[in-house]
């Protein structure tokens, strides 16, 4: 039996016994590095779990349901909204691939209409939409989002023709007016017509007077209600001098302070409109008028005038703003310096 034990005498025993302590010192020192790690990990696991309760829960349900089509579908939404079109068009093309069910391809598909739409691919948008339109011929946002397109191709009569399809879904004949206006000024047509719908329909009498006043403004000043000066007031505002009827402005206190803070006549010094009071009693002539234009439906600001809102896609929801800028210097005047 001894002579199978190394005796502690032994100079190999000691060796054993040393060799025994390096493993078992670097064994504890490995099992400490990793327990750390573990450690270091789990802190921070729960340090971005706090976050979480707060954190918009479709997304973080992504990670825990292995849902990847919901993750590009989002992935979609958000190149969408930042305005990145191409990318948004390649992830619906993708998601399109990963589909199976018809529905949900079919909703895909409109997605992406609606896409190319945003990002002014009319054509194909409208390809599109007519493909879905053969499949689900009564959906509403699809029809809506046709005369839409054919609006911005300046097709009226196609327009007309889909509101035509809609009409059993929904009322249209605010729409149906506006396009018979924009066609009427597209082609210039009798302005009898526009007298008539601006007698009759006081939805869009910016849209008519702002036509009048540019074609026709002796005509435009004879058929111009007083309630709609302070709606008009920037189409007003920009008249030449010569376009402006004088015997009416004389009638009109609005008219008067505006024309008098343009510097036409001299009626008026002061204003109940901050900005026209500030024009007519500014010594120096250093001061200009200009507008912003804001949808009273979705509250955006935009520079310039619409029909429908860029951005809600409402009609007639424009309400003209007022605001004082530094006046430009004369070019002519410039040219001679
Ligand atoms: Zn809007």
């Amino acid at each position: 039996m001894d002579s199978f034990l190394l005796e502690y005498r032994d100079p190999l025993f000691g060796i054993l016994i040393f060799l025994i302590l390096v493993f078992i010192v670097s064994f504890f020192s490995y099992w400490w590095a990793y327990y750390k790690k573990r450690e270091e990990e789990s802190s921070l696991s729960r340090f971005f779990q706090k976050f979480e309760e707060s954190a918009d829960k479709e997304i973080v349900e992504i990670e825990k349901k292995k849902d990847t089509k919901r993750a590009f579908y989002l992935l979609a939404k958000a190149f969408e909204k930042s305005g990145d079109f191409e990318k948004a068009i390649a992830v619906y093309l993708n998601l399109s691939k990963m589909e199976d069910d018809f529905k949900n391809r079919h909703d895909i598909l409109k997605k992406l209409a609606i896409v190319y739409f945003k990002a002014g691919f009319l054509e194909k948008a409208r390809k599109i939409f007519l493909e879905s339109l053969r499949i689900y011929p009564r959906d509403k946002e699809a029809l809506n989002y046709l005369t839409l397109i054919y609006e911005k191709l300046q097709d009226y009569k196609k327009a007309n023709e889909v509101l035509e399809s809609l009409e059993e879904l929904m009322d249209v004949n605010n729409q149906k007016i506006y396009f018979n206006i924009l066609d009427t000024v597209k082609n210039q047509k009798d302005t009898q017509t526009l007298l008539e719908i601006y007698k009759n329909f006081p939805n869009h009498h910016r849209l008519i007077l702002e036509y009048l006043f540019r074609v026709n403004p002796k005509t435009a000043w004879k058929i111009v209600k007083e309630n709609d000066f302070k709606d008009i007031i920037d189409i007003l505002w920009k008249l030449d001098k010569k376009d402006v009827d004088m015997d009416i402005v004389s009638k009109n206190s609005f008219l008067r302070e505006l024309y008098s803070a343009k510097e036409y006549f001299d009626f008026k010094k002061r204003s109940s409109i901050f900005e026209l009071d500030v024009l007519l009693n500014l010594k120096e002539n250093i001061a200009d008028l200009d507008f912003e234009y804001v949808c009273k439906d979705c509250k955006n600001i935009f520079p310039i005038p619409f029909s429908r809102c860029p951005n809600c896609l409402s009609i007639d929801s424009l309400k003209v703003e007022l605001i004082l800028t530094k006046r430009k210097v004369d070019e002519k005047s410039l040219s001679f310096q």
